[in-house]
């Protein structure tokens, strides 16, 4: 096998490593490698961008650490939800007529 240890990857490489890119997977040789090419190839620039677009439309990336703030707000609307007679009830969009005594 002849392969050349050329430092710039192709585009080829490039392509099939950027989901492993995008998950911190690549070994810090080939992700400045990857980094190096992408100084100087606008298109694959481009095709970084339309995939992490693509997979932030589609959800499968681990959700952004949740801030405590965003977390109690969550707990406090899951609660509000409950006290409103959610749990149980189809969403039928229409208030509940009275909030449940506790
Ligand atoms: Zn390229």
């Amino acid at each position: 096998m002849s392969e050349e240890r050329h430092p710039m990857m192709t585009c080829d490489q490039l392509t099939g490593l950027v989901t492993d890119y995008m998950e911190h997977r690549l070994s810090l040789w080939e992700a400045i490698r990857f980094q190096f090419h992408l100084g100087l190839c606008g298109p694959c620039r481009e095709y970084l961008a339309q995939m992490e677009k693509t997979r932030a439309s589609l959800g499968r990336l681990e959700p952004a650490p949740m801030s405590d703030e965003v977390r109690a707000e969550l707990k406090k609307r899951f609660r509000s939800w409950k006290a409103a007679g959610g749990s149980g009830r189809s969403s039928g969009g229409s208030p509940p007529p009275e909030p449940a005594s506790e």
